[in-house]
C-alpha cells in the first residue's frame, strides 16, 4: 500500500504469510475439501503454463478452490520438509539448505492468487476465508520453524567446515536461514516452544481482524454531500465523487469515501470548514469508533503477545528483537536519527502554521488553524508563495505518458525494453490489467513479465503497491521474474487521458522502482530475493528522482491537449516547492514512526492505547495543528502484520540513503544518466537484492557510508553543525 506523501513512500508489501522454508512434526492430513476436488486438479496449485516459462492462470481463479489449494499446498511442503529433516544422510548445504529452497513450490503459487484476491479483488467471501485460514497458516509456519530435527540439520550446516567453502551468497543464505529460525523460536523447547506457537497463531488472527476492521470502517463510513456543498472542489474531484455516489445507488449526490485518496483532496480544496472537520474526523477515527470494528483492545493484546514472545527468546523488548537484523541494528540508533530530524521538522511546522494563520487572518476568517485546516491553508500558501496550481500541473501529467517515461528510464539505466504481450497470450484477473514482456534492450534476451492494474474498483485495496508473482532464481535452472504494479486512479471518460496529481506521479515511479528491483534480480536462491525492511524502500524511493530529470520533463510531461512540454517556469516552481510543507509531511510521519518505536519498547501490561497515544504525543511536543499520519487504531503497517512493526522508521532510514545516493548522481559528470554510476546502481543496489549485506552493498556503490546531512538538505532543514551521523553501518 502506498499512500504517497512527497518524500515518504509508504508501502505495505504483501508480507502476510510468506511461507518460511521448514518442516513438520507430523505430516498434515489432506482435508475433506481436497478429497472432493481430487478428480480434477486444483488450478491454483497447478504448474504455470504458457509463454515466458509459464504465467499465473488468473483466468482460472475460483474462490472455491482456495481453501483446498492452501491445505494441499501446506501438506505438500510439510512432506518435503519432513523428508529433509528425516534424511539419513549427514547434513550438507545441498541436502538441507538447497532442498529447503526447493520446497513449497505449489504453496507459493497459491499465494500468488491469494495476493491478488487480497489486494485487487477482495470480497466478504475472500475475507471470511482469510480469517479462517490465518491461524492455520500460522500453525503451518510454526510446524516448520519449530521443527527440532530440521533445525539441528540447519545448525550443523551453519557450523560445518563445508560452509566456508561455499560461494559468498551461499554462505549468506545459510546464515539467513539459520538466523531466521533462531530468531523465530527454533531454539526453544518444551512449554516455551508450545507457548511460542500459540502466541503466533493468536497474533495472526488478531492482525487479520485489525486489518479487516480498518477496511470495514473505510467502506462503512461514506460522507454524502449535496449539490450545495461543493464549494472549492475541483471539477475532476466532483466528477469522481458523483460517480462514487452513483455506484452506491445515490445518484446526484457526492460520495466522499473514507480513504486517503478521497479525504486528502477534499481537505485540500473544500472551502466549507464544517465539512472539512466532518471528513477529517471520520477518516482519523477509523478503527476508533467504539463499535464492533474498534481496534483499541486488539492493539493491547497484540503488544502484550509480541512482548511475551520475544521475552521467551531473551530479549528486553520487541523493538530490540525486530531491529537486530535490520540495517539500523538497534532501536536507539533509529530513535536517534528520528529525534534529530524531529526537532527541525517541528520548528518548520511552527513556521508553516504562522504562514497559514497570516492568510486566514488576512481573509478575515476569524479562525485558529486546526488539523482540518492544514491542507486547505497550505494549498493557499502554496499558491501565494509558489503560485503552483495542482490542477494546472495535472494537465501535464498523463498516466499513459508517465508509464512511457518509466519505460524510458528503465531503458536508460537498466537496459530494459517493454513490449506489450500479444493480445490474449497472458491471462489477466480483470479486463483493466495490461501486460508487458520485459527484455534486455541491447540483446533482446527475455528478462521477465510486468503487469499493470491501474484503476480503482470496489474490493481493491486503496493506495498503490507492487507485488511479485514469481522471483528470480538460477540454482535449479533459470526462473525469470514476474511482477506487477497496482494503483487506484480514477478511469477517465472514453478517449480522454487519465490526468494524475504530482504526488501520484511520484508514487507511480516509486512503485515501479519496486518492480525494477524484482525484475533486475540476479540472485541464485529464492530466499536471497527477500528484503531487509529498512533498506528495501530505498531503491524505490531513489527511482522517484528520475521523474524530475530533464529527459523525462521534456519528452513525457506534455500537455494533454496541446502536446507542449511543461513550461520551464512551472518546472522551476515544482522544484522550488519540493521543500514546501515538509514540516507537515515529516512531522506527521515521524509522529507515527516514533509512536511505533515507543509501543514496542514500553512494557505493554495494562496499556491503554488511547491514553498512551495522547501522552506520548504530549511528551514529544506534537504540535496541535496536525495528527499522526496513521493514528494507532488504523496503523495497519504496524498492527495488521509484523512487516513494519517497530520498523515504520525504516522509511526515513531509507530516505537518508536516498538523499545521499541522489547527491551522488547530482555530482556525477553525466548527472542522473551517468553511465558508470548507473552501472554501479544496478550492480550493487538492485541486482544483488539480499545476497550481499546492505551496508556493504551501499559502500560499494558510494565508496562510503550514507550521511544524514543529505536528508536535512533535501528537506530544506538546517544541517546541524556537529553531526556526521551515518546510516551505513
Ligand atoms: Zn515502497
Amino acid at each position: 500500500m502506498h499512500d504517497a506523501v512527497r518524500l515518504f513512500a509508504v508501502c505495505t508489501l504483501l508480507t502476510l504469510l510468506v511461507p518460511c522454508p521448514g518442516r513438520a512434526e507430523e505430516p498434515m492430513k489432506p482435508s475433506t475439501e481436497t478429497t472432493e476436488t481430487m478428480s480434477e486438479p486444483n488450478a491454483l496449485l497447478a504448474e504455470w503454463t504458457g509463454p515466458y516459462g509459464g504465467v499465473p492462470a488468473f483466468d482460472e481463479m475460483d474462490l472455491a478452490l482456495l481453501e483446498p489449494a492452501l491445505e494441499a499446498g501446506m501438506a505438500a511442503q510439510l512432506a518435503e520438509i519432513e523428508a529433509i529433516a528425516a534424511s539419513p544422510e549427514p547434513p550438507t548445504f545441498e541436502n538441507t539448505i538447497a532442498a529447503m529452497e526447493r520446497s513449497g513450490r505449489e504453496l507459493n503459487r497459491v499465494f500468488t492468487y491469494w495476493g491478488v484476491w487480497s489486494g485487487n479483488l477482495s470480497s466478504p467471501e475472500f475475507r471470511a476465508i482469510q480469517q479462517e485460514m490465518a491461524p492455520r497458516l500460522s500453525e503451518f509456519q510454526s510446524k516448520i520453524t519449530q521443527n527440532a530435527a530440521l533445525f539441528a540439520r540447519i545448525e550443523a550446516v551453519y557450523e560445518s567446515a563445508e560452509r566456508k567453502t561455499l560461494r559468498p551468497d551461499e554462505q549468506r543464505l545459510v546464515w539467513l536461514i539459520y538466523d531466521g529460525f533462531a530468531r523465530n523460536g527454533a531454539t526453544l523447547e518444551g512449554e516455551a516452544k508450545e507457548r511460542y506457537a500459540a502466541i503466533n497463531q493468536r497474533l495472526a488472527e488478531l492482525h487479520t481482524r485489525f486489518a479487516n476492521n480498518v477496511l470495514a470502517d473505510e467502506e462503512g463510513y461514506v460522507t454524502y454531500l449535496g449539490p450545495d456543498q461543493l464549494g472549492g472542489l475541483p471539477d475532476s474531484f466532483v466528477q469522481a465523487a458523483l460517480a462514487a455516489a452513483a455506484e452506491r445507488g445515490r445518484e446526484g449526490e457526492l460520495a466522499i469515501t473514507n480513504t486517503r485518496s478521497s479525504m486528502d483532496p477534499f481537505l485540500t480544496f473544500s472551502d466549507q470548514r464544517d465539512l472539512r472537520e466532518r471528513v477529517w474526523r471520520t477518516y482519523y477515527s477509523r478503527g476508533d469508533n467504539g463499535d464492533e470494528h474498534d481496534n483499541n483492545a486488539l492493539i493491547t493484546e497484540i503488544l502484550q503477545l509480541r512482548d511475551e514472545r520475544v521475552g521467551l527468546l531473551g530479549y528486553d523488548n520487541y523493538a530490540q528483537w525486530r531491529l537486530e537484523d535490520r540495517m539500523a541494528k538497534t532501536p536507539e540508533r533509529a530513535r536517534e536519527l528520528m529525534e534529530t530530524v524531529w526537532k527541525a521538522s517541528v520548528a518548520r511546522v511552527r513556521e508553516e502554521v504562522a504562514d497559514m494563520q497570516a492568510i486566514a487572518d488576512a481573509e478575515g476568517a476569524g479562525i485558529t488553524i486546526e488539523p482540518w485546516d492544514y491542507r486547505y491553508y497550505a494549498e493557499k500558501v502554496r499558491k501565494a508563495k509558489y503560485d503552483l496550481d495542482s490542477d494546472e500541473l495535472k494537465q501535464y501529467l498523463q498516466l499513459d505518458k508517465l508509464r512511457e517515461a518509466m519505460f524510458f528510464v528503465a531503458g536508460e539505466l537498466f537496459d530494459f525494453g517493454f513490449t506489450p504481450v500479444p493480445a490474449g497470450s497472458v491471462p489477466v484477473f480483470h479486463p483493466d490489467v495490461r501486460v508487458w514482456e520485459v527484455t534486455r534492450k541491447s540483446t533482446g534476451d527475455h528478462v521477465g513479465v510486468w503487469y499493470l492494474d491501474p484503476f480503482a474498483r470496489p474490493g481493491k485495496r486503496s493506495g498503490a503497491w507492487a507485488s511479485s508473482y514469481r522471483g528470480h532464481e538460477t540454482f535449479d535452472g533459470a526462473v525469470t521474474p514476474i511482477g506487477s504494479n497496482n494503483s487506484n486512479f480514477i478511469q477517465g471518460a472514453p478517449g480522454e487521458p487519465v490526468l494524475i496529481s504530482w504526488d501520484d506521479a511520484k508514487t507511480l515511479f516509486h512503485e515501479f522502482g519496486h518492480a525494477l528491483h524484482s525484475l533486475s534480480s540476479s540472485v541464485a536462491y529464492p530466499t536471497l530475493n527477500g528484503g531487509v525492511r529498512d533498506y528495501t524502500e530505498f531503491q524505490s524511493q531513489l527511482l522517484e528522482r528520475w521523474l524530475t530529470t530533464d529527459d523525462v520533463i521534456d519528452n513525457y510531461l506534455v500537455h494533454h491537449r496541446t502536446g507542449e512540454p511543461i513550461p520551464d517556469e512551472l518546472v522551476a516552481k515544482i522544484k522550488a516547492a519540493e521543500t514546501f510543507n515538509q514540516g507537515f509531511a515529516t512531522t506527521e510521519y515521524l509522529a507515527s514512526a516514533l509512536m511505533d518505536l515507543e509501543y514496542h519498547t514500553t512494557d505493554p501490561a495494562g496499556l491503554d492505547p488511547d491514553a498512551f497515544e495522547r501522552e506520548t504525543l504530549a511528551a514529544l511536543g506534537m504540535p496541535g495543528e496536525l495528527v499522526m499520519r496513521h493514528r494507532s487504531p488504523h496503523f495497519g503497517h504496524v498492527f495488521s502484520g509484523e512487516g513494519y512493526s517497530a520498523g515504520y522508521y525504516g522509511y526515513m532510514w531509507a530516505d537518508v540513503l536516498t538523499a545521499d545516493a541522489a547527491e551522488a548522481f547530482e555530482e556525477a559528470p553525466g548527472g542522473y544518466y551517468d553511465e558508470d554510476l548507473a552501472r554501479k546502481l544496478v550492480d550493487h543496489l538492485f541486482t544483488v537484492r539480499n545476497a550481499v549485506d546492505p551496508a556493504d552493498a551501499y559502500r560499494a556503490f558510494r565508496g562510503r557510508d550514507a550521511r544524514m546531512e543529505a536528508l536535512m538538505r533535501d528537506r530544506g532543514f538546517p544541517v546541524p553543525a556537529e553531526t556526521s551521523e551515518t546510516a551505513g553501518h
